[in-house]
C-alpha cells in the first residue's frame, strides 16, 4: 500500500457480509472495521480514503448506496466532532447499523459511544440475523 504510507493500522475486525442498505438489486456488501493510527488531519484522511476508492475503480455514479467497489468511512477520529457538508465526526450511520457496530464492537469492546453505550452492550442487542461473519481476513 504505498500510497497510504502514513496510514498504520493497528486492528482488524472480521469480515461480515451484509445485504444492501439501498438499492435491493445488489449483491451483498462485505463490511469490516479497522483502527489505524495517522499523523493526518481529518479532512486530509478523508481525502486519502477517496484517493485509495478511486485506486479501487469506484466511479461515483450519483446513485445512494448504489454498488460501489470500495466504500471507505471514517467512523470516529479520536474526541473529534465535526459536522460540515463533506464531513461528519462520528459518522452518522454509527450507533444504528449493525454492519458498523458489530465489527466495531470486535476492535474495541469498551469503546463508549457518542450516545454513552458502551459498544460490546450495544452489539449484544442487536440481533440480526442478516449480518454474517466470514471470518478474519
Ligand atoms: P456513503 O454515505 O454510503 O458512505 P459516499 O461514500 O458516496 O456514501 O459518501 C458521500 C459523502 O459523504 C462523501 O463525499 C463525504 O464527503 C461525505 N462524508 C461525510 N462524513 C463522512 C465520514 N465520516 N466518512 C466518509 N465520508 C463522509
Ligand atoms: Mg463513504
Amino acid at each position: 500500500m504505498e500510497r497510504a504510507d502514513d496510514i498504520s493500522l493497528k486492528r482488524t475486525s472480521s469480515l461480515y457480509s451484509s445485504p444492501p442498505m439501498g438499492p435491493p438489486d445488489q449483491p451483498n456488501y462485505v463490511n469490516a472495521v479497522v483502527m489505524i493510527e495517522t499523523p493526518l488531519g481529518s479532512v486530509n484522511l478523508l481525502r486519502r480514503l477517496q484517493d485509495i476508492e478511486r485506486d479501487h475503480d469506484r466511479v461515483r455514479t450519483g446513485v445512494r448506496w448504489g454498488p460501489r467497489t470500495l466504500d471507505l468511512d471514517i467512523l470516529l477520529f479520536g474526541e473529534e466532532s465535526i459536522y460540515t457538508d463533506t464531513l461528519r465526526i462520528p459518522h452518522r450511520g454509527l450507533t444504528e447499523r449493525p454492519f458498523v457496530v458489530v465489527p466495531l464492537a470486535e476492535i474495541m469492546p469498551d469503546l463508549i459511544l457518542p450516545n454513552g453505550v458502551c459498544v460490546s452492550d450495544l452489539a449484544a442487542q442487536m440481533q440480526d440475523q442478516t449480518l454474517v461473519r466470514l471470518g478474519h481476513d
